[in-house]
């Protein structure tokens, strides 16, 4: 493969060589049904126990508290559907504007069903603030459902005070973290919430697997009806090689969790560099997010009366891959949800792109990034 720079990894991350490794034997070799009771499915049966325990150990929850689901799209929508189908219909669920699609088509979903659903507006930095939920929660709210860290502007919300604020109010508090974990020290118990998103491909991962935790104790339907696994509320044979894969990339970023520091470094000296090149901030562009509260590496920009698209596929053609938004939404070349959430002024919003640096980046990545935006930026 051409040498690139990869700085999407937010839209996925590039697989943890350990993980790989351990994932191979589940492969090849002990393909067993962890189902079956015989000598060959004993192993991945022991495999299935042992990514539980260590996923639960990473996160601060019980081992029972954590289900295996295929990624965070459907932790997201087992996680509202499943709640609010095991509460009244006449009960409400809450959620911020910002959250990501599967959060809010799923939302959108139990609306059409008949549960009112409020939404939640942001500030200009993308923080849902504690007073706006105590302004609209009821004690007939049944779920509050807000991201740990927006995927697009890396944001990090007061996800403490809000599950205060909902407990107090009876109402079950669900997170998709699948931003956060692996890259901020996580602790279930801690929060205080009772179920929270995941996603093995944003933490070095294979793609396709996820998990759901769930607290013991909470009232929530099946999602996939079928056979008896993931204590009966999650059918069909568990993908145990992407499971093991899921619990070694998880155990090995909270491990490395200090690498955030540096990666938060190569971001500082990014902006620096665009103050060296010549392009200064609320003239030329203006820096989207919580400066003092945002994921490790997260950058996102809009640049003045440019457009995003055409900037990354600029860049792209210099070998360097970086997004304009959410992954899933890259067909889509309107601008975000969340950029017209946070009101973004017009002149600036289509020319919006995301970078998020990992572990993998060095300060070479950096300043190529920086000088070949500018130069692009420049003769645009
Ligand atoms: N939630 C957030 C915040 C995400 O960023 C993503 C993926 O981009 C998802 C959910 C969906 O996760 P998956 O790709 O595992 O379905």
């Amino acid at each position: 493969m051409k040498n690139i720079i990869y700085a999407d990894n937010a839209a996925t991350a590039k697989l943890n060589k350990k993980a790989y490794e351990a994932m191979q034997c589940y492969l090849v070799e002990e393909y067993g049904n962890p189902s079956q009771a015989y000598s060959l499915s004993r192993s991945s049966k022991y495999a299935l126990k042992y990514a539980r325990e260590t996923i639960a150990k990473c996160i601060n929850a019980e081992p029972d508290e954590i289900y295996f689901t295929s990624g965070g799209t459907e932790s997201d929508n087992w996680a509202i559907k499943g709640t609010a189908l095991a509460f009244d219909r006449k009960k409400a669920v809450i959620a911020s504007v910002i959250e990501h699609h599967a959060v809010l088509r799923s939302c959108e979903f139990i609306e059409r069903i008949g549960y009112p659903v409020v939404y939640l507006g942001v500030t200009q930095e993308g923080i849902i603030k504690p007073e706006k939920l105590e302004s609209v929660i009821t004690d007939n709210t049944g779920l509050v459902s807000i991201m740990y860290a927006n995927n697009e502007i890396g944001t990090i919300e007061p996800i403490k005070e809000l599950v205060g604020i909902s407990h107090k109010h009876g109402a079950l508090f669900h997170t998709d973290a699948v931003q956060a974990i692996g890259h901020l020290a996580i602790d279930v118990k801690e929060l205080g919430v009772d179920l929270l998103s995941a996603s093995a491909h944003k933490f070095g991962g294979p793609k396709g697997i996820g998990f759901l935790y769930i607290k013991n104790g909470t009232d929530i339907v099946s999602y996939l009806n079928g056979g008896s696994q993931e204590h009966g509320l999650r059918a069909g044979t568990e993908n145990v090689a992407s499971i093991v894969g899921m619990s070694v990339a998880l155990e090995e970023s909270v491990t490395n969790i200090s690498v955030g520091t540096s990666i938060t470094e190569l971001e500082k000296e990014f902006f620096n560099l665009l103050t060296v090149n010549g392009l200064e901030e609320g003239r030329e562009y203006i820096r989207n997010g919580k400066k003092d509260a945002h994921l490790p590496g997260f950058i996102n920009i809009s640049f003045k009366d440019k457009d995003g698209e055409a900037i990354m596929h600029r860049l792209d053609l210099k070998g360097i891959m970086i997004s304009t938004g959410a992954a899933c939404d890259s067909v889509n070349t309107q601008v975000s949800h969340v950029i017209k959430a946070i009101n973004v002024p017009s002149a600036f919003e289509k020319g919006t792109i995301r970078i998020s640096l990992s572990k993998y980046n060095t300060i070479q990545d950096v300043k190529e990034i920086a000088q070949c935006l500018c130069s692009i930026i420049k003769k645009s």
